[in-house]
């Protein structure tokens, strides 16, 4: 009998609590106890990414040590069909790894032993959880260094810059996380435990691993991977050029690649962010500037000294205002130093931000910067705008409130008008911080039926059930008829035949 003042849960409640139960008995013979969590005040950290307007409570959490562990995990959530959100260090910007409220959190923080370095292949295996810039802090001593440099590279795993494909200032021209590994080993949904690549540059077979690579936890848990592993360059040198308009300076960007440069990083920020950042950084950037430009050249002293005289020549041809170039390791990190700053620097200007992520050909940079200085007239929000103008990858930073409901709405439909405009200029909805739940409308805008129907093979093809990390990076089909029905362009509805809901 229930006692008076016990309120009974409503049934849906019930039925969770009840399942969590189940999970967490068929869970505890795998784990130590410490490995497990379920209470909220222990979940509640993993209740989202890095993209924190999107938010929900796990079933549990699972923490494994080993290998064996995650795949015993995983059969036991296939035999339950319980979904599984695999999770690194939790800093992706796309609600990549945020929670279903029926499922686990597999978080892969664990995990993070440096496996093997081996300086004559230039390789080193390690496990998902170890951190990006742990990888070139060990490799160090050899000369040697990881080149993908994503900004959260001191946080950040292996694990997650797989599952994203993720870029960094460097990537330019050292290429991504694709271009950098050679080889992914995995578990499946029901505990399989898969190979893709080799140690070798080549595989015999269908080579798949570009397939893992960027696949966003949606294929198979990765549980270790061997990394490229480059030299460190003697010497890198900056230049700051600044531009008096918009459109000289995206002109710039295309003119360096036009003449056949490819500088070790070619970033951009525009007048808002040089301003928000010189305060505490003290760079010594040309405030008046519409844009800054940071064009980096490393390698010996003469290619050095070579490449930054041409990239110097394509600047002033392109009409430069003002140039510096580094004369030393101090003075080119003081260059960097605001870039790096960019995004806490936002933090010091609103509540909070919203940090969109598309990809344009480079020549459309400057009509995109255009294109969103009305965006800010039409939803009454600033936006920073810093960005690897190299690879045409724009990082706006939307300011807003988030205590304020309407106002987020309203940073919301800002980036989502943001991205479409990149898919109009023959762009991506995405550069590097993957689709998540965030740009999940926006792949119906970039993809047809078609398209979406292949991924879903792909996808079917790994996990059948649809249990690995489901709802993420792929909409559905009435998905996307639904959010054709709330954005009808030029009075037509798409997928007219659907049943609206
Ligand atoms: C301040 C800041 C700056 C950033 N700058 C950059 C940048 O310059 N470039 C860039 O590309 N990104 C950037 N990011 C985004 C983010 O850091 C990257 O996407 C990063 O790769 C995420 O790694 P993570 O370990 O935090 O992964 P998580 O956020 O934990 O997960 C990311 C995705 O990978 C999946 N996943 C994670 N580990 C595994 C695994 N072992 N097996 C299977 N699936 C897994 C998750 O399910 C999720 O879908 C930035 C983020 C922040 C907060």
């Amino acid at each position: 009998m229930i006692p008076m003042n016990m309120v009974t849960p409503p049934p849906e409640l019930a039925a969770i609590t009840a399942l969590q139960s189940k999970l967490v008995e068929a869970l505890r013979p795998i784990l130590p106890e410490y490995a497990l969590l379920w209470e909220p005040e222990d979940t509640i950290p993993y209740e989202c990414d890095g993209l924190a307007a999107y938010r929900r409570m796990p079933l549990a959490v699972a923490l494994p040590e080993t290998e064996a562990q995650v795949s015993q995990i995983l059969k036991v959530c296939f035999a339950m069909q319980i979904p599984v959100v695999p999770r690194g260090a939790g800093t992706g910007l796309s609600g990549g790894a945020m929670p279903i409220s029926q499922g686990l959190v597999l978080s892969l923080a664990k995990l993070k032993k440096i496996i093997k370095i081996d300086p004559f292949t230039r390789t080193a295996v390690v496990q998902p959880g170890v951190r990006n810039l742990a990888i070139s802090e060990a490799v160090a001593h050899l000369g040697l260094y990881y080149a993908p440099d994503p900004s959260s590279q001191i946080a950040c795993s292996i694990g997650g810059n797989v599952n994203e494909n993720s870029g960094g200032v460097h990537c330019l021209k050292y290429g991504l996380t694709l271009h950098n590994v050679l080889r992914v080993r995995g578990i499946l949904m029901n505990g399989e435990i898969v190979e893709f690549g080799s140690h070798a540059p080549d595989s015999p077979g269908l080579d798949l691993l570009a397939v893992v690579i960027g696949s966003e936890g949606m294929l198979a848990v990765v549980t270790e991977v061997t990394v490229k592993l480059v030299a460190k360059p003697k010497l890198a040198r900056v230049i700051m050029a600044s531009f008096d308009n918009i459109e000289k300076g995206g002109d710039a960007v295309a003119a360096i690649i036009a003449a056949g440069i490819i500088p070790a990083g070619l970033e951009m920020m525009d007048k808002a962010t040089t301003r928000a950042v010189e305060e505490f950084v003290h760079a010594g950037y040309d405030l008046e500037a519409e844009v800054i430009l940071l064009c980096e050249s490393d390698g010996t002293p003469e290619e050095v000294e070579e490449e930054i005289e041409r990239m110097t020549r394509v600047l002033e041809n392109a009409g430069a205002s003002g140039i510096r170039i580094s004369q030393d390791e101090s003075e080119r990190l003081k260059f960097w130093s605001g870039r790096k700053n960019a995004f806490p620097a936002a933090g010091r200007l609103a509540a909070d931000y919203y940090c969109m992520d598309g990809t344009i050909p480079r020549r459309h940079i400057a009509t995109l910067l255009r294109r969103i200085q009305a965006m800010e007239k039409k939803y009454g929000l600033a936006c920073l705008n810093v960005f690897h103008a190299g690879d045409g990858n724009m990082h706006p930073l939307i300011l807003f409130n988030g205590a304020d409901q309407e106002e987020w709405h309203r940073a919301e439909d800002f980036g989502t008008e943001i991205l479409e405009a990149c898919v109009e200029l023959d762009g991506t909805i995405t550069g590097e911080h993957g689709v998540g739940i965030e740009k999940i409308n926006t792949m119906c805008v970039q993809f047809g039926e078609g398209e979406r129907e292949s991924f879903w093979g792909v996808k079917s093809a790994f996990d059948p059930e649809r249990l690995m990390n489901p709802n993420k990076a792929i909409p559905t089909l009435s998905r996307c008829a639904e959010y054709g029905r709330m954005r009808i362009s030029g009075g037509k509805l798409p997928h007219p035949e659907l049943e609206r809901f």
